[in-house]
């Protein structure tokens, strides 16, 4: 069996967690932490990098930052992405505006942004599906024209970029994930990126807990105090300690993962000139990190007997987010704005690919075949 999934792993793990126990260091920001932060900041550019519990938490964390955002406020996002986007900003009151996405990255469609400000609207969340990024110049100059926040949904994106810029640096802030399923991974956990020098201050007072013990622990003054609200992101260093024996080899475990994308992708192209499928479209000026590989159906009915296929020949593939805009919750919190032209439509259509770190060449190439036996 093809597993759809394999969580990514390095060896120097155990030493450094090991020496994590032996050394009784465990908590909060200790010395792994920190390697990653810097790691994260150097890797990106970004003012500053804090390691959080999740990349919910790093979104909670972001729209706690932003205190203008409350009750029957508006935040502009995607209906197809993951529920944190929307939780994040709901917890403070909000109202999710939902608009369409662009059929082929599966993003926002950034030319129907500006139709969905109204007064109400106070922030744009980006998602940058499958780690392929939004078309952010335009959102920067709506949120500019607006003055709006912007907090980029990267949960998928370490590693990719946007006209040279990383993803997650572009807007006031960005989230990324660390979960299994996720690129490189501490099980569970995140990061919020600070893109402002200025914010830097009250992310890590709301990180501990509304306290100034950051500043406290960095000497820099002799006790720490409540001084606003806040909540714990604080994730052990001995999660942080898995996740940095990934990030020194990150370079090689993005390089594997291409290598299987672009392998998925010229076998699959002549699929998608005979019509049966669409591939994935990286538009130009994006470079991104083979978070996911996808192809899109004919329609639903197609996708079920595909995904049935697969598994038959022992190929687990995997559909995804059920629009946020049909499910409960985002019937009870959110609004659609405009019409569902693509939303429903191409997530009903797509199926997800294997894609891991230990992915060969020879397991992409039966999944290929399979594929094509599939549609002869
Ligand atoms: C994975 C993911 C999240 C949530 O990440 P966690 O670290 O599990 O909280 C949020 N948004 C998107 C788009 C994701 O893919």
């Amino acid at each position: 069996m093809i597993k759809f999934n394999v969580p990514p792993y390095a060896e120097k793990a155990y030493d450094y967690i090991r020496e994590c126990v032996e050394n009784q260091k465990i908590c909060g920001d200790g010395a792994y932490t920190r390697k990653c932060n810097e790691w994260i900041e150097k890797k990106t550019g970004t003012a500053k990098c804090l390691l959080t519990t999740s990349c919910t938490h790093a979104t909670e964390l972001a729209a706690l930052l932003l205190p203008e955002i409350g009750p029957g406020d508006e935040v502009i996002m995607p209906s197809f992405t993951f529920v944190s986007t929307a939780d994040a900003f709901v917890l403070r009151g909000a109202v999710p505006v939902f608009v369409d996405i662009r059929p082929d990255t599966m993003n926002i469609d950034e030319k129907l942004i500006e139709a969905a400000v109204t007064e109400r609207t106070k922030a744009i969340v980006p998602v940058h599906y499958a780690g392929v990024s939004c078309e952010m110049d335009k959102i920067m100059e709506i949120a500019d024209k607006y003055h709006l926040a912007v907090i980029e949904d990267a949960a998928q994106g370490i590693m990719s970029s946007y006209k040279g810029r990383a993803l997650g640096t572009i807007g006031n802030f960005g989230c990324f994930s660390f979960h299994e399923t996720k690129n490189y991974s501490m099980g569970e956990g995140g990061a919020l990126l600070i893109r402002d020098e200025k914010d830097v201050e009250e992310a890590e007072i709301i990180r501990e807990k509304g306290t100034n013990r950051s500043k406290y622990y960095r000497g820099q003054i002799d006790k720490y105090t409540w001084i606003n609200y806040g909540s714990s992101y604080l994730p052990s260093d001995m999660n942080a300690a898995y996740l940095y024996a990934q990030l020194e080899m990150a370079e090689e475990i993005n390089d594997a993962r291409l290598r299987c994308w672009n392998r998925y992708y010229e076998n699959l192209k002549p699929l998608a000139e005979a019509g049966k499928i669409d591939l994935p479209t990286v538009p130009e000026g994006c470079v991104h990190n083979a978070h996911m590989f996808y192809i899109k159906a004919a329609d639903l009915k197609e996708r079920t007997e595909l995904i049935a296929y697969l598994k038959d020949k022992d190929v687990m593939s995997v559909f995804h987010y059920i629009p946020l805009h049909t499910a409960p919750a985002g019937l009870k919190f959110g609004r659609f704005h405009g019409e569902d032209r693509y939303t429903t439509r191409e997530s009903e259509r797509l199926a997800r690919l294997p894609m891991y770190f230990g992915l060969t060449e020879e397991q992409v190439d039966y999944i290929c075949d399979v594929l094509k036996r599939f549609y002869e």
